[in-house]
């Protein structure tokens, strides 16, 4: 059974205030992420939804805050299924504790160019393995890989700054899937 359901507001895709959803734990009724659109409230940190978690507190804080950049945006008004398994990705990050600022020595710079010398090597990091597990776990393993094609089919289309690193990266993520549930 799932752990994690995303409660997303029934008005989501209306305006910009309305922009938030959350994941509760079913077992212990906690929220433990919310999903907002509000640039301001990131401007600061500049994360991105595709590459981190923004941590809230104290390094054992049981709740974070995801923003969503105009792209994932767009990519969920367009297709609102790929909404929970990309969340439910990212608060696999969080679980696992990828995104603590103790546990990171590293810069985004050195972390971006790891990605792409993993990439290029065919490689999927562990992080994004794990992350990739746990989401399949709580959407099914073939909802993520139908949100991971969609999503490749889109970036297909607008090649922004990046987009063929990430293409490359969402399909060795699929291959992986494939892979580890098939043999399960
Ligand atoms: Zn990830």
């Amino acid at each position: 059974m799932k752990k994690y359901i995303v409660i997303k507001n029934p008005d989501f895709n209306k305006k910009e205030n309305n922009r938030y959803a959350i994941v509760m734990n079913q077992e212990t009724r906690n929220l433990c992420l919310m999903v907002v659109y509000q640039p301001d409230l990131f401007n600061k940190t500049n994360y991105h939804i595709a590459t981190t978690v923004a941590n809230l507190g104290s390094p054992s804080s049981s709740f974070c805050l995801v923003k969503m950049d105009d792209t994932y945006l767009r990519f969920f008004d367009k297709m609102p299924t790929v909404f929970e398994p990309v969340i439910m990705h990212e608060l696999g990050h969080f679980v696992h504790r990828d995104y603590d600022e103790s546990k990171r020595k590293k810069t985004s710079t050195q972390i971006y160019n790891e990605r792409i010398l993993c990439v290029m090597n065919g490689i999927v990091p562990m992080t994004e393995i794990l992350a990739d597990r746990f989401a399949a776990e709580n959407v099914g393993a073939s909802n993520l890989i139908e949100a991971l094609r969609l999503l490749i089919a889109e970036r297909q289309k607008i090649s922004e700054k990046g987009s063929e690193i990430t293409i490359k990266e969402f399909e060795l993520r699929i291959k992986e899937l494939e892979r580890y549930y098939m043999e399960k």
